[in-house]
């Protein structure tokens, strides 16, 4: 229960890894960048020669890498976690991939005898500092449990979406809504400042209408969700609206 693996300790696993060494767990860290590693060392941690290095003799081993393929070859290449894992351990993959990568490594390891959940991040390396991130969960009850005491020394809301997998497929919903909002949000407060209106009067008007306040909290609670169809403001008005705030935009050249 107290020893774990960590295996990738860039911006976000250098801190989470600090934070369950604060925590009280015993951390063997492996990553290959050594600065990396040096800084992990540094706050209590032991050096770990390889993946299955970090992974012998571990309650639970996490990993925090960039893309699927490397989450895959640090699991089951030359030298990696599946090679050290003891019978019955869990991995917790903590890394933004594709969901079926998820799948296929939930898979080959459960064809081995071990456990798996997914848990990605939701908030940035920020909030991995004071441990506040978000983790979104997939995998059963029973693993899920198994991951809490880990994921509570790192973050402050733990949500199980569903089965393996089901993190990373919520992680990617989040991921598109979140990038697509965001530069939704830059076009308009340009916009907004080429029609001469000041960012922070821009600011108190979105922030007091459903543009700002946003339709996830406002319009699908309030309609949507609850099956009402009925409107407040008309489709026709809308598309008027998006045609005189195209028309503008393109008058000014943004
Ligand atoms: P990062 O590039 O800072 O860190 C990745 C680390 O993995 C590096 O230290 C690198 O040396 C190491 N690494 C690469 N290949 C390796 C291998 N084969 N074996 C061991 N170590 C290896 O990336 P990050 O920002 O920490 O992101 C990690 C994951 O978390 C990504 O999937 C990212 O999309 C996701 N994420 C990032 C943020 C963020 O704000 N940075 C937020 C949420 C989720």
């Amino acid at each position: 229960m107290n020893k774990v693996g960590f295996v990738g300790l860039g911006q976000m696993g250098g801190p989470m890894s600090r934070n369950l060494i604060k925590g009280g767990f015993n951390l063997r860290v492996f990553d290959l960048d050594p600065k990396a590693v040096a800084a992990v060392v540094k706050a209590g941690a032991k050096a770990a020669k390889s993946p299955k290095d970090a992974a012998t003799g571990a309650d639970a081993v996490i990993t925090m890498l960039p893309i699927g393929a490397i989450v895959e070859q640090a699991v089951f290449g030359p030298d990696g976690i599946a090679e050290g894992m003891a019978k019955g351990a869990l991995l917790i993959d903590m890394s933004t991939i594709l969901p079926l990568d998820t799948d296929r490594i939930g898979k080959r390891l459960m064809e081995r005898g071990f456990a798996m959940v997914d848990a990605p991040v939701g908030r940035t390396s920020a909030a991995a500092i004071e441990a506040k991130s978000m983790f979104m969960v997939g995998g059963s009850a029973a693993d899920v449990a198994r991951a809490r005491p880990y994921l509570e020394k790192m973050g402050e809301a733990i949500v199980h979406c569903g089965p393996l997998g089901a993190g990373a497929r919520m992680k990617l919903v989040n991921n598109y809504m979140s990038c697509v909002v965001n530069l939704l949000t830059a076009e308009t407060l340009t916009l907004a400042e080429a029609c001469g209106i000041g960012i922070e009067t821009a600011l108190e008007v979105l922030r007091g209408t459903p543009a700002g306040r946003g339709h996830i909290n406002t319009t699908w609670p309030g309609k949507a969700l609850k099956d009402d169809p009925k409107p407040e403001f008309m489709l026709d008005l809308a598309f008027k609206d998006l045609g005189l705030a195209l028309d503008t935009a393109a008058q000014l050249n943004v």
